[in-house]
Parts: structure tokens; sequence; C-alpha cells
């Protein structure tokens, strides 16, 4: 029965074996197929996400890379918020300086409410009123010592502070807490300037919106000076337009560049009008002027008279040209406005010449290097305008006292003689000089009596002779032997002013070699032609 029991049992035991067996391999399957399938749906899945996140990414960076720009705008407007933040902190803290202070003025207007009673105690009570007014006096004292005190602090705070909106903030603080303070304009034009220049920078990178909230803190703020909101609108129209400021040195280079006489002005214009502190603005001014004036007398020696009076208008329209350029420009447009020609006649007489060659040293001749410097003063000259007359112009002989009777024919305005110069016997001798006349008695004048020691042609030839030699000296560096006076043919027998001019030693090797130099000859005849100039721009 026992062993019956058990071979049922273990029968049974083998019949559920069996069929756990079976379920589980059944089961097993399904749970490895779900599994596989959840598998693949998940590797499809993430295969999915993958590619999405890809796309995004991808999608990220080509916004990312196709608009730095924007996003460096971005971080600087993020800075400027950061900075924003920053002084809305410092608001916070400003708070709390602002109950301090409300505690100090509260303090005082507590004292002050204290003090009038006691002053109309004091009516009745004389002696308690001067003891006690005493006492209070003193507290106000030291309310206001300790208010001064925190304003010197805010003041000190401001004036250390690195950021903009900070020192903008501070200062606002500043005005609200102290108003009677004789330092609010200071510390609000001081905060001013800083965001008005900050609103410059971002106007320069481009980024327009954010400068124009610079510039509109600047002219909302009703204590800042008249000139600094006038600058802030100038620049927010500008921006409004979209256009992008270009920095002082581009809007300089720009004007030194620029080949339009008409360009170089306006930009000129509008330096002036965007950097007016800028050091450099004189400079452009005048730069510009000269263009324009040069173009106006070209013109107007061209015979086109109200083309020129529009150049001179121009000019004259500017105020800070200096007044030299002012009176010239005057007298040339009243020429202008009567049809005349601005003709200043210049006679040049380059020495010696064919038969009589002058100083001659190592093969050159001095009469050759004379006529040389005077066609380019000749040059220069008729560029501004000037009729130039000449005693030679090629390699002819004509006498001395010839060429006086010649231009006293003539009537210059100035006589010039150009020679060179030699020391035979000191080969060192080096530099320039320029003489004018003075009267010898053993050389009396022959065909001059009367003009050759007037009183203004001797002043006016000093004048010249000192303009072209400092002109030389100044351009070339050589040795200054400075104005001196001689007797000679040409000074003695010219009624008009005139000068002669000795440009350097052919006796003297090296700076022969400089006089041959045709830059270092035109340089000698442009500081000519500036001595000469000089004498009709008072
Ligand atoms: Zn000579």
């Amino acid at each position: 029965m026992f062993i019956k029991i058990h071979y049922a049992k273990i029968i049974k035991i083998l019949i559920i074996t069996f069929f756990v067996i079976l379920s589980i391999s059944f089961f097993s399957t399904e749970v490895s197929a779900e599994v596989i399938e959840a598998d693949l749906t998940s590797s499809i899945e993430i295969q999915g996400l993958e590619k999405d996140f890809i796309e995004d990414g991808f999608k990220g960076n080509e916004e990312f890379s196709g608009n730095e720009i924007t996003d460096t705008e971005l971080d600087e407007f993020e800075n400027y918020v950061v900075d924003t933040d920053d002084y809305s902190e410092s608001e916070t803290s400003g708070l709390s300086v602002v109950t301090e202070n409300e505690d100090v003025y509260d303090e005082e207007a507590e004292s002050s409410v204290t003090i009038q009673p006691e002053h109309s105690e004091s009516d009745v009570l004389d002696e308690t009123y001067s003891i006690e007014s005493q006492i209070t006096d003193l507290d106000i004292l030291t309310a206001d010592a300790e208010q001064n005190n925190e304003a010197d602090a805010l003041y000190n705070k401001i004036k250390r502070s690195g950021y903009v909106s900070e020192r903008w903030n501070l200062a606002r603080q500043f005005k609200d807490l102290y108003p009677s303070d004789s330092r609010v304009q200071e510390v609000i034009d001081f905060a001013a300037t800083s965001m008005l220049n900050y609103g410059v920078s971002l106007h320069q990178a481009g980024n327009l919106s954010s400068a124009i909230s610079c510039y509109d803190r600047v002219i909302l703020e009703e204590t800042v000076s008249r000139s600094i909101v006038d600058q802030a609108k100038k620049y927010k129209e500008l921006a409004k337009a979209g256009t992008i400021l270009e920095s002082p040195t581009n809007l300089y280079n720009k004007i030194k560049r620029s080949g339009y006489v008409s360009e170089r002005w306006n930009l000129a214009q509008q330096f002036k009008d965007l950097y007016p502190s800028d050091s450099r603005v004189q400079e452009v001014i005048d730069f510009a002027a000269t263009s324009m004036l040069n173009y106006g007398v070209s013109l107007h020696q061209a015979g086109k008279y109200d083309q020129a009076v529009n150049c001179y208008n121009i000019i004259l329209s500017e105020n800070s040209i200096a007044s030299k350029t002012r009176v010239d420009v005057e007298k040339y447009k009243t020429f202008a406005l009567n049809n005349e020609k601005i003709v200043k006649v210049i006679y040049l007489d380059p020495g010696h010449g064919g038969s009589d060659p002058g100083a001659n040293y190592y093969g050159i001749r001095e009469a050759d290097l004379n006529l040389k410097v005077s066609h380019m003063v000749k040059d220069g000259l008729v560029k501004l305008g000037y009729k130039v007359l000449m005693s030679r112009t090629s390699d002819t002989y004509i006498d001395y006292l010839d060429r006086a009777i010649d231009a006293n024919a003539k009537n210059p305005d100035l006589f010039v003689s150009i020679h060179h110069n030699a020391a035979p016997n000191w080969p060192n001798a080096t530099g320039i000089e320029t003489y004018y006349y003075q009267y010898h008695p053993n050389w009396p004048p022959k065909i001059n009596q009367e003009m050759h020691n007037d009183p203004s042609r001797i002043q006016k030839s000093a004048s010249l002779a000192t303009d072209i030699q400092n002109a030389l000296i100044n351009a070339t560096g050589a040795v200054n032997r400075g104005v001196q006076r001689n007797t000679f043919l040409v000074l003695r027998e010219t009624k008009m002013p005139a000068a002669l001019i000795e440009l350097g030693f052919m006796s003297n090797y090296s700076e022969l070699q400089k006089l041959l130099n045709r830059s270092y000859q035109r340089v000698l005849a442009n500081a000519i032609v500036k001595g000469i100039h000089n004498q009709f721009i008072e």
C-alpha cells in the first residue's frame, strides 16, 4: 500500500512536473518573445530619439552658427541685463540705504518736530530756549554731519563704480537723497556720460535697440545737462533710422582718405557732430576747410564765380574754422561776388643762367638747380591761384639790372629770387639762408631811389624772407642760417617786397647730393610756396 501510494504519488508528481515544465516552457517562450519585442521597440524608439536629437542638435547648431552676431548681441544684452540685475541688486541694497537714510530723515523730522514746540516754548522761556536750542542745533549738526558722511560715501561709490547701470542708479539715488547737495549735477552728468558712452559702444556694435534704451535713460532723466541730452537725442535719431555709428578713428581715417571735397566736408561735420569732445575735431575741420577753400579758389580762378561763392559760403557757415581762414575766405568771396578773380602776381627769379652758371661743383651748375626749383615753385603757386611771372624759363643769360627793370614794369605783388650757395674755402658749410634788402652807402640804387628803402617795402620784405626761411627750415630740418640782410642788386632795384633765397651749399658734397634729389627739391619748393602764400593770408 505504502509503495502503491508512493508509486501513485510519484506518478502524480511526474504528471504535475510534466505540466509545470510544459507550462513554464510555454510561458518562457511568450515572455522571451515579449522581451525581444520590447527590446526591438525600445531600440527603435531610442534610435528614433537619437535621430530627433541629432536633428534638433543639428538645427540648433545651424541656428547658432548662422546667427553668431545675434548671439553675441544677445550675450551683450544679457550682460547688460546682468548689469541691470546688478543694478536692481544695488537697488535693493540701495533700498536699505534709503531706509537708513529715511531713518536719518525721520530723526531729523522728529528732531525738527521736537524743535517746533521748543521754539514756541522758547518764546516764553528765553533762557531755556537758548540752552535747548543749542542742544538741538548740535543735534542737527550731528545729523547733518552723518548725512554728509553718507553723501560722501555714496558720491565716492558712484565715482568708483565700474558698472554703467550701477553708476546710473546710484547717481539717481544721490539726487533723490541729497537733492540740495552741490554735487548732484556732477554725479548725474557723470553717470549720464557713462550711460551715453555705453550706448554709443552698443550703437557702434550694431546693437541698436539696446543703444536706444541707453539713450532714452539719458534723455528721460530731467537733471542731465542739456548738451548731454542733445547728444543722446542725436544718437537716438541715428539708431532709430538704423544707422550704425562709425567709431571716431574709422571716421577720422575715412576723412583723411576721402578724395572728394564735399564728402570730406560732410564727414568732418559728422565727426564734429558725433564726437564733439574728440581731440581731432579741429584738425579734421581745418583739413576739410582747406580742401574746400582750394576747391573754391580753383573754381574762382576758372571764372566759375557762383560755384566759388557756394564753396566760400559753406566754409563760412562753419563757426569753428580758424579766424585766419575766415578773413581769407570773406575776402575771396567779395572778389567772386564782383566777378573778379583772386589775382596775386608773384615774380620768380631763378638766379644766373646761360653764360653765367653761378656756383659750379662736381659738374653741377647752380643756374640749372635754380631753374628746376623755380619751376616747381611756380607750379605750386599756380595751383593756389597765383599768377606767376619768371625772369627766365630756360637756360639763358639775363643781366641782373634787366631782371629788376622787367619786374618793376610788370608790377608783381612779390619778387622772389632763388639761388644755391657755395663757400669754396669752407667745404663743410651747410644750411639755408634768406635775404632781404639792406641799404649800403657804397652801393646806392641805380634805378630805384624812390622805393629801395621804403619802410613798408622793407617791412613786407622782412616778413616774406622770415616766412620763407621758417617754412624751409620746418620742412627740411636743414641748418638754419637765418634771415639776413644784404644790398644784392635784385633786392635793391625792385620796387615791390623782395627776398633772395640760398637753398643750400653746392660746395658741400653731401648737401649737394640732397639738393640734386628730386623729392628734396619738391620739399624746398613747397616750403617756398608756403612762405609766399603766408603773405596773403593774414
Ligand atoms: Zn647764386
